[in-house]
């Protein structure tokens, strides 16, 4: 930790922070990925900024009356201070270097900017196996190539841990006979693959990136080159192209059960989705809401059987098949009419309700790669049977890959092929 950063408590806010003319703040915990992945930039930056910047760090357990009267409800929550008035944005989860930067170049004026933006000195890393994405597919393939001494990488735009770390619980990953959080399965993940010796860059801006060089660019800083490239950036939620959701999302329709189905308590949900997750996320959202409707396009759902059952027996849900929205509408606060169709007679009519959560499949995390793999029909990434790509050197594993099925189980199994591979061959290349 460098000199310019200041641990203080409750008692020394007035003085230290409110007293001072440019301050941030870091609401900190211990045993928190987030806080951790925060860490190091907050350290770099304060190296940068702390001659104009005050750097303050405030251990939330410790602090609480403190925290609540700031609004502060998770860590790592970092807020800005000028002349004791709060300014800019409140960051927190897993926090952008390129958000702190805009904040912070926020309380300077543009000279001083620029004059820190050319003392930026720029890193260069190499590794053996870099990982693109943290989910299952690539937290294993991360301990399989750092286990055989490979130094090894995994640099996520997010924080760690995938689908699974948003998943309210999964029953079908071998080696926990109850159901297992799907938080506490990403966390066990991460974990290993940091106690391998995995090095990880966290929520991350790739800003340039070449897969036939094998070069990185990280937040315009760090260059890393890497022998053997994995991406395993696996998918995201389809969004449906029905008139209202663009406009609506983030206000009132969902595509995350774990992160928003809490607002809904004692309230009407539409799930849109017969699927697994539809079904799965769905009885997880029964838990808050009073009463939640299924529209699904089929005549029964595709969920399996086990699914179906506890779905059919909770009394809370019901199901409209073989329709499919047409319009979301907001008369109020939130998305409260849902235009539906009937599918078999083209008849259109109008449900109430509180929110929407749409599950509707999902489609590749491919933006930063377009043009450079080979794609079969449905737009995922051709592999052979060791997840080799087109491009040498360069692996595909995961949801990302074209296949059957798109399971934790399946994206584990393909990061193990992939790093494995990627291992023997960098063995036999330093052999020759
Ligand atoms: C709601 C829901 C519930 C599910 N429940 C189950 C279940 O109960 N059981 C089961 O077996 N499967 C379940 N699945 C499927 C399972 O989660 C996926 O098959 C699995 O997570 C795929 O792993 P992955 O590593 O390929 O991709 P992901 O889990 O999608 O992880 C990809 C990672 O890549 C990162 N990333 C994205 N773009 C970039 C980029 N450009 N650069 C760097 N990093 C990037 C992301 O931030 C993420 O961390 C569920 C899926 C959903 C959506």
């Amino acid at each position: 930790m460098t000199d310019r950063i200041m641990y203080i408590d409750e008692s020394r806010f007035k003085h230290e922070v409110l007293d001072a003319e440019r301050v941030v703040v870091d609401f900190y915990s211990t045993e928190c990925p987030p806080c951790e992945a925060l860490g190091s930039k907050f350290e770099s930056l304060s190296t940068l900024y702390g001659g104009d910047v005050k750097f303050v760090k405030i251990f939330r357990q410790e602090n609480r009356a403190l925290a609540e009267k700031l609004d502060v409800t998770s860590s790592p929550t970092l807020l800005f201070y000028r002349n004791g008035e709060r300014t800019g944005d409140t960051l927190s989860g897993g926090i952008r270097r390129a958000d702190i930067v805009r904040n912070l170049n926020g309380l300077l004026n543009e000279r001083r900017v620029t004059e820190i933006e050319s003392a930026v000195k720029k890193v260069n890393t190499d590794v053996d196996v870099v990982i693109m994405g943290g989910g299952p597919a690539g937290l294993t393939a991360g301990i399989y190539a750092a286990q055989a001494l490979h130094r090894t990488m995994v640099i996520d735009t997010r924080l760690p841990g995938g689908w699974v770390s948003t998943s309210h619980q999964v029953s079908n990953y071998p080696g926990f006979s109850e159901p297992v959080q799907g938080f506490m399965l990403s966390h066990h993940m991460f974990a290993q693959a940091k106690a391998a010796g995995v090095e990880f860059r966290p929520a991350v801006d790739v800003t340039d990136m070449s897969l036939e060089e094998k070069r990185i660019v990280i937040d315009g800083i760090e260059t890393v080159r890497a022998k053997k490239i994995i991406v395993a950036t696996g998918s995201s939620p389809k969004q449906l192209g029905v008139k209202g959701e663009r406009d609506y999302k983030g206000k009132g329709i969902s595509y995350c059960a774990t992160c928003d189905a809490k607002y809904y308590e004692g309230k009407h949900v539409v799930v849109i989705g017969g699927g697994n997750s539809a079904i799965e996320e769905s009885l997880f959202i029964t838990r808050f809401a009073e009463k939640l409707t299924v529209i699904h396009q089929f005549a029964e759902l595709q969920a399996n059987r086990m699914l179906q059952e506890r779905a059919e027996a909770n009394k809370k849900i019901s199901f409209i098949f073989e329709h499919e929205p047409r319009e979301f509408k907001r008369n109020g606060t939130g998305v409260d009419e849902v235009v539906i169709e009937d599918l078999r007679t083209g008849k259109r009519r109008s449900i109430s309700c509180d929110g929407v959560f749409i599950f509707a499949g999902m489609r590749p995390n491919l933006d930063l790669f377009e043009g450079m793999f080979e794609l079969d029909e449905f737009g995922y990434v051709v592999t052979d049977d060791h997840m080799r790509t087109s491009i040498p050197d360069v692996f595909v594993a995961g949801d990302l890959r074209s296949k059957s099925f798109r399971q934790i189980t399946t994206a584990v199994a393909d990061g193990t092929i992939a790093a494995i591979t990627a291992g023997r061959e960098l063995e036999r290349t330093a052999a020759a």
